[in-house]
């Protein structure tokens, strides 16, 4: 019986050859714009997130910029996305702080992070990991839902499955295990129908081994009745 730390990096190396590419796909070109994207992508897609700020970061590129906008006005540039008004007011409040307390820029910490409005523990491990290169793994929807099918963490907690993860994964391979998860998420192991039939990982996966169990004793009891 294979060790949770040896089964996660073996499954972790099934993915990155099927997602070579994976990254973070909030489009960005530095911190700031990687930090605004990351507030309004909760509870969005990050295509959708993409198509607002691709015409919003043309205009407004510093919290300076965003601070001459109305929250008002700053809804209507956002107001696609879910949640968008609360976002707004987040995202002018952050730049009022991010001007007061850190000279415009956006602190390369987790500390200093989740002092901002809006930001909490994901969207903070997502700004250091993608804009800072410090490793962190952040635990969104997708991430937490493949891990406990696969397996590699149980819980019901968010910060749960972050520290079980944290635990059996090294820390160089954090940002990279967490982009991978989100690719698999998103792209096979969907929430309502996870296409096992074309996923890699099946051998290692408690959610497909109890599916297949319970699928052989339907079979059995249909064609024992
Ligand atoms: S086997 Fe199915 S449930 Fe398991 S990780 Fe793959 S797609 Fe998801």
């Amino acid at each position: 019986m294979l060790c949770q730390n040896r089964k996660t990096l073996m499954i972790l190396e099934r993915l990155k050859e099927l997602y070579p590419d994976a990254r973070c796909e909030l489009e960005h070109t530095n911190t700031f714009e990687l930090l605004i994207s990351t507030i309004l992508s909760a509870q969005s897609t990050d295509k959708m997130v993409n198509r607002i700020t691709k015409k919003l970061f043309i205009d407004y590129k510093t919290p300076s910029d965003f601070l001459s906008l109305s929250q008002e006005e700053l809804e209507g540039h956002i107001k696609e996305i879910g949640l968008y008004r609360n976002k707004a007011k987040n995202i002018l409040l952050t730049c009022n702080k991010l001007l007061t307390d850190y000279n415009g820029e956006v602190p390369g910490t987790y500390d200093g992070l989740i002092s901002l409005p809006g930001v909490g523990r994901k969207t903070a491990n997502v700004v250091l990991s993608n804009g800072f290169g410090v490793p962190a793994i952040a635990v969104d929807t997708h991430v937490f839902r493949v891990s406990n099918r696969i397996g590699i963490a149980k819980s019901d907690k968010v910060l749960n499955v972050e520290k079980q993860l944290m635990k059996n994964i090294p820390k160089e391979m954090w940002s990279l295990a967490h982009h991978l998860l989100i690719w698999h998420g998103r792209r096979t192991c969907n929430a309502r129908q996870p296409k096992c039939e074309h996923c890699t990982v099946t051998e290692f996966c408690e959610f497909y081994k109890k599916s297949i169990i319970h699928q052989s004793e339907d079979t059995y009891i249909s064609k024992t009745n």
